[in-house]
């Protein structure tokens, strides 16, 4: 089989957003509101003539009461099935609880994280994408799934350790 590269995040960071870049397609549902319910959804990708499997993860169900729960069974579920993991944050929001939540599960499961500081989409964002350093998961790579920026990068990072 195939690595399994799992993206993981809390809603509206930009994880399907970044999937599609990676794809090179359009298939992954792009929400711009928060709160529609996804499964996981696997994509088969290729970086650098490595395959590999990508799995988008999905959101949560904004009707129940444990927002913050079903985020975090659904960054388990990813975690748990990945070689490796791309934690996407949105560094113009910064991280939150939720990311802090995420972290500790990351921490817990022991695999490869590279940290994506996600809508980066002009040098004007550094700044912000730096204080990501706070996250303790080593270097915040800086990009924009929706221009494209840093990608590259992001992707050599992550292959590095999958
Ligand atoms: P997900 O819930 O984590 O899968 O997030 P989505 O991929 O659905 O994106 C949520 C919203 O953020 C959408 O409106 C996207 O267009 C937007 N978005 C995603 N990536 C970027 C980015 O790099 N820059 C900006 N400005 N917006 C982004
Ligand atoms: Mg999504």
């Amino acid at each position: 089989a195939l690595p399994v590269l799992a993206i993981v995040g809390r809603p509206n960071v930009g994880k399907s957003t970044l999937v599609n870049r990676i794809i090179g397609k359009r298939l992954a549902v792009v929400e711009d509101t928060p709160g529609v319910t996804r499964d996981r959804v696997a994509y088969r990708a290729e970086w650098a003539g490595r395959d590999f499997t990508l799995l988008d993860t999905g959101g949560w169900e904004k009707n129940v009461t444990g927002i913050d729960l079903s985020v975090a069974q659904a960054a388990e579920a990813a975690i748990d099935m990945a070689d490796a993991i791309v934690f996407v944050v949105d560094a113009m929001v910064g991280a939150t609880a939720t990311d802090e939540q995420v972290v500790r599960l990351l921490r817990k499961a022991d695999k490869p994280v590279v940290l994506a500081a996600n809508k980066v989409d002009g040098p004007q964002g550094e700044l912000e994408a730096a204080a990501l350093w706070n996250l303790g998961l080593g270097e915040p790579i800086a990009v924009s799934a929706l221009h494209g920026r840093g990608t590259g990068d992001l992707l050599d990072a992550a292959m590095a350790v999958l």
